[in-house]
């Protein structure tokens, strides 16, 4: 194994020095064979019958022999020393090269290399192979609350159940992350066999964990390709398990997927999204839908939610749940949001002065440390005023890092603007995240409210947290009112506002502008030149109202 330029040097001013080490050993010894015995021989006659001593240069030559022979000695000695130990780094290197250090799993490279040696024996032996892709459900949070030694001992333990899950000869490795993969060969007739042991694997997966003194909740996620009917390469039966291992997330995780080809399109449907997403922020297709919010009191309309919509020019209106997670993976949301502000600001800008704005801001954008002075940004260009503006943000929003969370909101609410939690109830409701940043509001999530008229467990939810609500002075806003009698009930119960399809589905600019002018809602907008901005704005076809 090359260790590097410096080393193969060193490799070869030692193979030199060696050989002549050597070389100078077998002249030494040839000569001692050559010149000792008769200068033993005299030098012994010498001493027992008093001859001539031997010739006193041939001695110290002799002397020098035995010198050189015993220097040689060493040297091998200290040659084969090294060797030795050099053989046993290398080997280590190679363990550490092949394998993960936290697991002892093959890792990645490891896996391909011996996955394709297996998948050759496979087909010699008429047999089938069998890839697994097995990926922890909801890892990332145990590692952001605990922290990493946490994370670590978990994924030390979930190798240790894997490992214990599949049959002796399996090849097991840790991709990366929480993600492991695990290859072996089956007969074809019984595909029966690796569901019983991915069945097996979650279930014991679903039992709690014991790391570091606390018991840790989480499963894992499947994903099975076979070499018979899926695949003909190993790198491609990664690949399919990878994709049954994405849609056993999707639907709803703790479970197994065997890999078909109708998988393959709906990735190929979201590589398609993805692509299209990139070029659709800067062509304006992702527009602002305004959802009115009611104050439950007095009937009236307050504000509005703003909730992203593509319009895509051949598929037609796309839904956010499809959309806003790959642009969170890809990091579009950070553009995406700002351009969405800025749209939804300039087209209230001649709105009545009472209704506020609430905007979606993903966790992903609290990492960013200027997320605060951008949105800052966007309100001036627009002259929209801070004060009118609320952001909402999850709970999962307060994980990543809570203190630049905070700042961020310190700076956005020195400004004027409002916070709201969304999606309460979905979470971790706890205490703490309601105390961790200052909010001016909570919103219940859509879920308990739809069925808060058929579900006793719904509304235990919802009066518990009007109830917090009122204990820590904060309004309660509820999302998903889609009838009149929810909205009774929640009015009843005291909560201060309400949206949802019961007061109308969201309306794109030109519905919001319509809605508002039968209202008489709509000033007169200040005919100033707005500040020229790098961010698309609305285009001039959909300012009309
Ligand atoms: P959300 O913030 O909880 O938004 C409320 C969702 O509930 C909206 O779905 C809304 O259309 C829907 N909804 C409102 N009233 C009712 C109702 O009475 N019944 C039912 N069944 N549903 C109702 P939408 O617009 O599809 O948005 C889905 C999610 O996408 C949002 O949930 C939010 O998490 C995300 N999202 C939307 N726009 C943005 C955005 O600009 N930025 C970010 N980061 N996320 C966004
Ligand atoms: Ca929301
Ligand atoms: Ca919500």
């Amino acid at each position: 194994m090359s260790l590097g330029i410096d080393d193969d040097q060193s490799d070869r001013n030692g193979a030199g020095s060696d050989l002549i080490t050597g070389a100078i050993s077998v002249a030494a010894i040839l000569m001692f064979v050559g010149t000792g015995s008769s200068v033993l021989s005299k030098t012994l006659r010498h001493y027992l019958e008093g001859a001539a001593p031997a010739d006193r240069t041939l001695v110290i030559a002799l002397l020098l022999n035995v010198a050189l022979i015993l220097f040689g000695w060493r040297r091998h000695r200290g040659l084969s020393n090294e060797v030795r130990i050099r053989a046993a780094a290398e080997e280590r290197a190679q363990m550490l090269a092949s394998r993960d250090p936290l697991t002892g799993f093959l890792n990645r490279r490891s896996l391909a290399e011996e996955g394709a040696a297996m998948f050759v024996r496979g087909q010699k032996r008429r047999k089938a192979m069998a890839m697994m892709i097995i990926d922890l459900d909801h890892f990332k949070t145990v590692n952001d609350m605990h922290g990493h030694a946490v994370g670590d001992a978990l994924l030390r333990a979930a190798a240790g159940e894997i490992a214990g899950a599949m049959p002796p000869i399996a090849l097991t490795a840790r991709l990366g992350g929480d993600e492991f993969a695990c290859a072996f060969l089956f007969d074809p007739q019984h595909p029966d066999l690796i569901e019983r042991i991915a069945e097996k694997l979650i279930a014991q997966m679903a039992q709690p964990f014991e790391a570091e003194g606390l018991r840790l909740h989480v499963s894992c996620s499947v994903g099975i390709a076979r070499s018979d009917f899926d695949c003909q390469s190993v790198d491609s039966l990664m690949r399919s398990a990878d994709i049954a291992m994405y849609v056993a997330k999707k639907s709803g995780r703790n479970r197994y997927a065997w890999f078909d080809h109708s998988m393959e399109r709906e990735l190929q449907t979201r590589n398609e999204l993805e692509n299209g997403l990139r070029t659709a922020i800067p062509r304006g297709e992702i527009v602002p839908y305004f959802e009115q919010q009611i104050d439950l009191q007095t009937g009236k309309l307050i504000g509005f939610e703003v909730l992203a919509r593509w319009e895509h020019p051949t598929r037609g209106l796309i839904s956010p749940e499809l959309f806003i997670p790959i642009a969170e993976e890809t990091g579009l949301i950070a553009d995406m949001s700002l351009s969405l502000m800025h749209q939804a600001f300039t087209a209230a800008r001649d709105w009545d002065s009472s209704l506020s704005l609430s905007v979606n801001i993903s966790p992903v954008q609290l990492r960013d440390a200027w997320l605060a002075q951008k949105i800052i940004k966007v309100l001036t260009e627009t002259r929209f005023p801070a004060s009118r503006l609320e952001v909402e943000i999850t709970e999962s929003s307060l994980f990543d890092n809570l203190s630049l969370a905070q700042s961020i909101v310190g700076s956005l609410k020195n400004q004027g603007v409002r916070l709201a939690l969304d999606d309460f109830g979905t979470g971790y409701s706890s205490l703490a995240h309601l105390r961790a940043l200052p909010f001016d509001r909570i919103k219940i999530d859509k879920s308990f409210v739809i069925s808060l008229n058929e579900s006793a467990d719904s509304a235990a939810i919802v009066n518990a947290i009007v109830s917090l609500g009122e204990s820590l002075n904060l309004p309660i806003t509820a999302e998903g009112v889609e009838d009149e009698a929810i909205a009774a009930r929640l009015k009843a119960l005291g909560c201060a506002k309400a949206q949802g399809w019961h007061y109308g589905k969201p309306l794109s600019v030109s519905g919001a502008r319509r809605l508002l002018a039968e209202r008489r809602l709509l000033v007169q907008a200040p005919v100033e030149p707005t500040i020229e901005s790098e961010l698309p704005v609305q285009r001039p076809d959909r300012m009309a109202g």
